[in-house]
């Protein structure tokens, strides 16, 4: 297999990686997310490359970091004024060694190469953790739902379909949803493929019920992490039941992450979005939590309104000059960071172990600065990262691609355990590689040699491509 690749250098690992990272910095200027998940990851592959020169010689990670297409185009849009609006949609197609590129798409106004290229090269890490057959990719565009109209929303998802669907397909390239990407988006975005191609397949997942999506999908990225999260807690023979919760964000990640929790017996504490945080010391109970998903799912609202509807919870606006976080200075057990990527930041992470947080399990990709991991690392929190933690969604997205495949349904209950299930595996995955590559209970290293591993030897495999 190796006989394709350059000869082994001699560089020591360690010498290898620090170059590496030099070109990805000098290659893509000005993407510091970017860097900092590959960062993340090479500091993990420090122990396999000792192991295993193999991956040096074939230069493995010089063509892991590079993703196999970027597909960058305009998308112009009518709003309702009849105005004309112009945006930049993507579509990262990073790595196809284990499975057809498969990952969100994101609508938020932050959106940008960088951003899509650290959770496109997340997703492969995370998507192998699944055990099921599924490369990594991200997409979306700068386009910001918030404030805009069914029909403005729809004819924005028509352009933005109409360049994708060149790109994408079941066998090629598989969008899910992401922040900004619902039910609504999905629906959208599949009517135009539908209707450009004339074929009905499952190029999409996060798909209606009744037009070939999967149950259990909406709450299987939050469902998951609970899970995740129930898993690293057995290993210290302690549970989630009556363990109080701050859960940040309100949107599909935070809903289905309180709702679990719920089942459990934990006591979720907070929600949040980009205008504040509410903390609610009596927990928010499920009807509570059925009030917010009215207000944030139908009527779009802001989650400031719970503290006019729900007495006893504070609301404490969002302020650019404070350097911490108040959600994360709240007393609690385990945190559940739900909305997006750095909001957790070295002083964040400085107030939760003060506090004597127990647990971090990461619903959002990427929430905490790598910082903030190192000190939940060294102060031996029970930290679950992203790409293990919430790789549920992406999990229970390709259950609905079998389904679609077969042209079959499970049920609830099926789907539910299914998910279940790969989330022990994967938890078994990270801590047993943690274990093996001699730092135990770092599930940081091991997701991402989990992860790696697969990818790797699937790049060795197939050759120089
Ligand atoms: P939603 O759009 O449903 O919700 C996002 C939530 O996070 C909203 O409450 C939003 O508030 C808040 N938020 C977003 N950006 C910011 C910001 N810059 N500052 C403060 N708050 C912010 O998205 P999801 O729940 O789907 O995604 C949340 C996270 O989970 C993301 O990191 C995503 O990548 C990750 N994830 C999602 C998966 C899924 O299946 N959906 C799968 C795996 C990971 P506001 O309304 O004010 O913008």
């Amino acid at each position: 297999m190796t006989s394709v690749m350059t000869p082994p250098g001699t560089k020591a690992p360690e010498t290898y990686i620090e170059q590496v990272m030099i070109s990805v910095k000098a290659k893509n200027p000005a993407e510091p997310e970017f860097h900092q998940a590959v960062a993340e990851v090479f500091d993990s592959l420090k122990l396999v490359l000792a192991k295993h020169p193999e991956y040096q010689s074939a230069r493995l990670l010089e063509r892991i970091v590079e993703p196999e297409r970027v597909v960058m185009f305009r998308v112009p849009w009518f709003d309702d004024q009849g105005g004309i609006q112009v945006n930049r949609g993507f579509r990262i197609e990073m790595n196809s060694g284990i499975g057809p590129y498969k990952g969100g798409l994101r609508f938020h106004p932050s959106v940008n190469l960088g951003i899509l290229k650290f959770l496109a090269f997340e997703q492969v890490f995370k998507n192998s953790l699944t055990t099921l057959p599924m490369g990594g990719g991200k997409g979306g565009s700068d386009f910001d739902p918030k404030g805009k109209s069914d029909n403005e929303v729809m004819r924005f998802c028509q352009s933005f379909m109409t360049e994708l669907q060149r790109h994408i397909g079941p066998d090629t390239d598989v969008p899910a949803g992401d922040i900004g990407v619902g039910g609504r988006e999905i629906g959208f975005l599949f009517g135009q493929y539908k209707r450009l191609r004339n074929e009905f397949t499952g190029v999409l997942t996060g798909k209606g019920l009744n037009w070939g999506g999967s149950l259990i999908r909406p709450e299987a990225t939050g469902y998951g992490c609970v899970y995740f999260a129930n898993e690293m807690l057995k290993s210290r023979k302690d549970t989630l039941q009556g363990k109080v919760c701050l859960v940040s964000g309100s949107g599909n990640v935070s809903q289905y992450t309180i709702e679990k929790l719920l089942d459990f017996g934990a006591k979720p504490v907070t929600v949040s979005d980009s205008n504040g945080v509410i903390y609610d010391p009596d927990g928010i109970d499920r009807e509570k939590l059925a009030w917010v998903m009215e207000l944030k799912n139908v009527k779009r609202g802001r989650v400031r309104d719970y503290a006019d509807k729900f007495k006893k919870a504070i609301f404490m606006p969002t302020d650019i000059k404070l350097e911490h976080n108040p959600l994360w200075n709240v007393k609690a057990d385990c945190a559940f960071p739900s909305a997006t990527q750095n909001e957790i930041s070295a002083k964040d992470a400085t107030n939760l172990i003060k506090n004597g947080i127990k647990l971090v399990a990461e619903g959002a990709n990427m929430p905490s600065t790598l910082e903030a991991t190192k000190m939940f690392l060294e102060a031996k929190v029970l930290y679950g990262p992203a790409k293990a933690a919430n790789a549920g969604g992406v999990a229970t997205s390709g259950l609905e691609m079998a389904q679609n495949s077969a042209r079959l349904t499970w049920t609830r209950e099926e789907v539910d355990d299914r998910l279940h299930k790969i989330m022990i595996a994967i938890h078994q995955t990270c801590y047993e590689t943690a274990e093996k590559y001699g730092t135990p209970g770092n599930l940081v290293n091991g997701a991402n040699i989990g992860g790696f591993l697969k990818v790797a030897n699937a790049m060795l495999d197939q050759g120089l491509v």
